[in-house]
């Protein structure tokens, strides 16, 4: 498959979006020497999903667009959740989506270096260790409308606050005896300056640094630092972090450390999705899906098995763009960037999904010969392939009508169709069994329409595909639709289950019927069936067995639903 970018529509240019406002602008007053460094920090406790692609197209995308870099940091601050088993699919998506980092970085390989800021931060007065429950820190913190109270322990001296917090690190304390915690503001109108808290004990072993450490320090005190250590010049996250800004900010002012800056952009949401990770652990751990790369996970390694391409992601989230309010994307707009890839770049192929027998009388038994098909009508390079013809072929049930209405331009009693590449038909009879189903048509075909070309001028209204009984390859075909049926999931009634609103029909298994070219097809290879939709080699095919995936169907059936 050719790897050129999509084109996106037009050949103007678009608009600028804010963060590369602020980036141009950055680069142009020579801030930081004109450098732009990005990061992608996934925290390792889940696969990345189709949000997380959004991010990394538009870290990874602005550090292309203007000479820059970006770094990978495993944001591995909680030792409980954490696993390598993330970390390398974390490494292995994004390297699918089609991009490489400068610097592979993990938080917990600035543990040392943020503890002793967090020393300083003692020395300094502007942090304390308090012995408060976290029950009472909580209500201590009051709310938004009333100030919190400040902590009996909140004056001790920076001597007595070194030495607990060295305890605290020498593992003296049980989990949640203590914590460190910023001394700011317990009137802050913002709650997340009132005190907020830097580190915890927490006694467990760690992926990474093993029992080296019983305190682990939280995101707000772990994140800028980090940026700030890796000299980040753009540190961008979701809209949800704006409140973090000035907490983000004072700890890199008061450690007088490189200033990093937090931008803020409204996360990806998407109808009839849901992207928490607990809720998507929580499917595989029921066994409601087949497991994190389900093909209808939202996920990066669900998409990939479905057989959508990373072309069709990063054309995704280009035309999302960049917005700085929460809205929610029609899951129809991802289809559509799909459809637009695969069109330009899979080869069609002929299966039949709902098989109907049809016998061409006047073609001589124990014959066959071989056609010559288009692989690719938008794609010339990708040439022609031979398909198998003879006597017996299937035919999709749909294609056929016994009493057709009056715009049915499929096959009909009388009626003639061309068979798509082969030759004209006609049918002249129909076969039932003696319950009165139709079993199998009696046709007769016009040898001198060969390769679907009318011999005298005269017109057929319909194509249709078939295969070849005798060389038809059976396969397992897995009929994928949208995993709920609900366009908001995400938000249910109270006391309502979210999966209450997934989609019965989310998978249909069938045995569908293919050419003979497709016998040695390989895993993620992708098709067009022609009339049908995309389809993709599923990873559970065998030697003995080809599974193959519906990644889409041609043409948007849920807009029709919507009332579009
Ligand atoms: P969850 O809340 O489901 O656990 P998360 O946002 O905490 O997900 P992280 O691993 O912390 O997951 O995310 C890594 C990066 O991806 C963060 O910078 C985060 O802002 C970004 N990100 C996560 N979800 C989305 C989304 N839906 N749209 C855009 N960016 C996202
Ligand atoms: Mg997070």
């Amino acid at each position: 498959m050719a790897s050129e970018e999509l084109n996106t529509g037009t050949n103007e240019e678009k608009p600028k979006n804010f963060l590369e406002e602020i980036i141009e602008a950055d680069i142009k007053s020579e801030k930081h020497g004109g450098r732009v460094l990005t990061r992608f920090p996934p925290e390792p406790n889940g696969y990345l999903h189709i949000g997380h692609a959004k991010s990394i197209c538009l870290n990874f995308g602005l550090a292309q667009k203007y000479g820059g870099k970006t770094n990978l940091r495993f944001d591995d601050t909680n030792p409980v959740k954490e696993d390598i088993e993330y970390v390398n699919s974390i490494k292995e998506d994004i390297q699918w989506l089609g991009f490489n980092w400068a610097n592979e970085f993990y938080a917990s390989d600035y543990f040392d270096q943020l503890y002793l800021w967090a020393e300083e931060l003692i020395k300094k007065g502007y942090a304390y260790v308090d012995d408060q429950s976290q029950e009472e820190i909580r209500v201590n913190r009051g709310t938004v409308t009333q100030p919190g109270k400040e902590s009996p322990w909140r004056d001790r001296s920076a001597e007595e606050n070194l030495d607990l917090f060295r305890r605290m690190r020498a593992g003296e304390f049980k989990d949640g005896e203590k914590v460190l915690r910023a001394k700011i503001d317990m009137a802050h109108p913002n709650m997340l300056l009132r005190d907020p808290i830097m580190y915890r004990i927490i006694h467990s072993e760690h992926h990474r640094t093993g029992d080296k450490w019983c305190i682990y320090p939280m995101y707000d005190y772990a994140h800028g630092q980090s940026d700030s250590i890796e000299n980040i010049t753009h540190s961008i996250c979701t809209l949800e972090f704006d409140v973090h800004r000035p907490l983000y900010d004072w700890f890199i002012e008061k450690l007088e450390i490189f200033p990093s800056k937090q931008y803020e952009f409204a996360r990806l949401n998407l109808s009839y999705t849901v992207m928490s990770k607990r809720k998507l652990l929580q499917l595989v751990q029921e066994k409601v899906v087949m497991g994190w790369d389900d093909p209808r996970m939202p996920t990066i390694c669900g998409l990939r098995r479905r057989g959508y391409t990373p072309e069709a992601i990063r054309y995704f989230a280009d035309k999302v763009g960049v917005a700085k309010r929460d809205n929610v994307i029609d899951l129809s707009l991802l289809e559509f960037c799909l459809r637009e890839d695969l069109n330009k770049r899979v080869e069609r192929r002929m299966a039949v999904l709902n098989p109907l027998k049809v016998v061409i009388t006047n073609y001589p038994e124990n014959q066959s010969e071989e056609l010559e098909a288009i692989n690719n009508p938008e794609d010339e390079s990708a040439g022609k392939r031979m398909i198998p013809f003879s006597r017996e072929i299937y035919i999709e049930q749909e294609d056929f009508m016994e009493n057709p209405p009056k715009k049915f331009f499929r096959l009909a009693p009388g009626k003639e169709v061309r068979l798509r590449y082969a030759y004209f038909i006609k049918c002249n009879d129909v076969i039932k069994d003696e319950n009165g189903n139709i079993v199998e048509l009696h046709c007769t075909y016009d040898p001198a329409s060969r390769g679907g070309n009318s011999p005298d001028g005269r017109k057929v209204q319909g194509t249709i595909h078939w295969v070849s009984i005798p060389h038809a390859v059976k396969a397992e075909v897995r009929l994928f639709d949208r995993l709920f049926s609900n366009p908001d999931p995400n938000n249910v009634p109270e006391g309502v289950d979210w999966k209450s609103s997934l989609n019965p029909d989310s998978l249909k298994v069938i045995e569908g019927l293919i050419e003979p070219s497709l016998q040695n097809a390989s895993v993620l290879d992708k098709f067009q069936f022609e009339r049908i939709g995309y389809f993709c080699v599923d990873s559970d095919t065998t030697s003995k067995k080809l599974v193959f995936n519906r990644t889409a169907t041609l043409k948007d059936t849920w807009a029709k639903i919507a009332g579009k």
